[in-house]
């Protein structure tokens, strides 16, 4: 027979949206449960996203996680976008007021884990075999196994903040949703290395040869990104190909020059943009990358993960304060306006910086243009600053 814990909120998927989730209901008063199918040690050490938009970060301090943000984390007022052996920066700070915080995503999943179990409030990680049931009636449950025994989640509602390859989003029927899907025909090759970034601020270099960004988490570790084909083996990058691609890409007429230093991480990442709508079906509402990828170009995923779950959260309290649907009714349509602009974002910002096999030289041509327009009109670099830096928080 199997165990069961009652709950309002069962929370499947302990990233950034599931976390932040059950960290805003908790301030709300409302009571949450969390699963989560990998270890504590994986979720804090997987290394993703590393640019808070400043509502983001604005969140995180307003709700008591900013301390170690504050001491640690890198506030930028603008990026660099590198083009024909030259850096353009685009000023933040004097287009639209506002800045980026680098922040690695693995230190706020640390920071609201932290938060969580400080406060007296279980995680279940580690579970396996977790199903979804009853989302279309008023007594949803959620199923797993832990330490190998059946265990139930009986709740209100169910948060589906699982990931692009969770199982709540494949749960509900098919024909309940509809999907808006782009694969993208490259890939980002990134790296994690042990060398001091060489530029205040992150470089967005579209090169002949591909794009490549260079990013830092902390003013010792440099992440940095090559343009790769999908299914590229990266057993053919051996460290020193790596930097030596890397310094083509990055190089400039005044003679720039990355520090290398050893790389503690590789990996490939594919370039998606996907939406599923609506973001809920029933009592089961989708969040963060469940529901929408984009690909990386703009540093949207977390920020998006982080907005939709404050939407959710502030409609659950509404639910819970006044008995009300209305807030949970409009939970999707309030998430997608703001899913859609970054998904236009960075479609925009990729198709801009990455190169496209078998182009006979029109699309780079069209591209230096459209960068050179982005650099030298104040109208255009203002669009970008201010899809960079985010909208604020309805
Ligand atoms: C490989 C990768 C690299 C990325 N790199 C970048 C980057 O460089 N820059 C950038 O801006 N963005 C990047 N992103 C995007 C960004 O990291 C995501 O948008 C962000 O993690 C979304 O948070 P989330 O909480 O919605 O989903 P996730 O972070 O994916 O969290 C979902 C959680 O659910 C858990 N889970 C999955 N299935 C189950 C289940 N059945 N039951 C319980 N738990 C489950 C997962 O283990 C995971 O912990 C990357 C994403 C990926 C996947």
């Amino acid at each position: 027979m199997s165990l069961t814990l009652r709950t309002q909120i069962g929370i499947v998927g302990a990233g950034p949206a599931g976390l932040m989730l059950a960290h805003l209901l908790r301030l709300e008063g409302i009571a949450s449960a969390v699963i989560e199918t990998r270890s504590r040690g994986h979720v804090e050490t997987r290394v993703r996203a590393g640019v808070l938009e400043q509502a983001t970060a604005d969140l995180l301090v307003e709700t008591g996680l900013g301390d170690r943000m504050r001491r640690e984390a890198l506030v930028h007022g603008g990026i660099e976008l590198r083009f024909n052996g030259a850096g353009h920066r685009i000023d933040f700070q004097d287009l639209t007021g506002r800045s980026i915080v680098v922040y690695g995503q693995q230190e706020v999943v640390k920071d609201l884990i932290h938060a969580r179990l400080e406060s007296g409030c279980e995680i279940h990680f580690n579970v396996a075999a977790v199903s979804i049931h009853g989302f279309d009636s008023a007594q949803p449950r959620i199923r797993f196994h832990a330490g190998g025994q059946p265990r139930e989640i009986a709740c209100d509602f169910i948060a589906g903040c699982d990931g692009f390859h969770g199982i709540c989003r494949p749960s509900i029927p098919a024909g309940a949703l509809a999907f808006y899907e782009r694969v993208y025909p490259f890939a980002w090759l990134g790296i994690l290395a042990e060398a001091p970034p060489a530029s205040g601020e992150l470089i967005y270099a579209n090169h002949e040869r591909g794009f490549a960004l260079m990013s830092m988490r902390t003013p010792a570790i440099t992440r940095l990104y090559l343009q790769c084909r999908p299914d590229e083996d990266l057993d053919a990058w051996p460290d020193r190909r790596i930097w030596d691609e890397l310094g083509t890409r990055f190089e400039t007429a005044a003679g720039f020059r990355l520090a290398e230093g050893p790389i503690v991480q590789k990996g490939v990442t594919g370039m998606r943009s996907f939406v599923a709508e609506p973001m809920q079906s029933g009592r089961l509402f989708l969040a963060g990358d469940a529901a929408h990828i984009v690909p990386p170009t703009g540093a949207k995923g977390m920020n998006l993960a982080i907005a939709d779950v404050h939407v959710l959260a502030r409609a659950f309290r509404s639910f819970y304060r006044t008995g009300s649907e209305d807030r949970l009714r409009g939970y999707s349509a309030a998430c997608l306006r703001r899913v859609w602009r970054a998904q236009h974002f960075s479609w925009w910002m990729t198709s801009m910086l990455h190169r496209v096999g078998g182009d006979s030289g029109f699309e780079y041509r069209r591209q230096l243009a459209e960068l050179e327009q982005v650099t030298t009109s104040r109208a255009a670099a203002t669009s970008l600053a201010e899809n960079y830096t985010g909208l604020p928080f309805e």
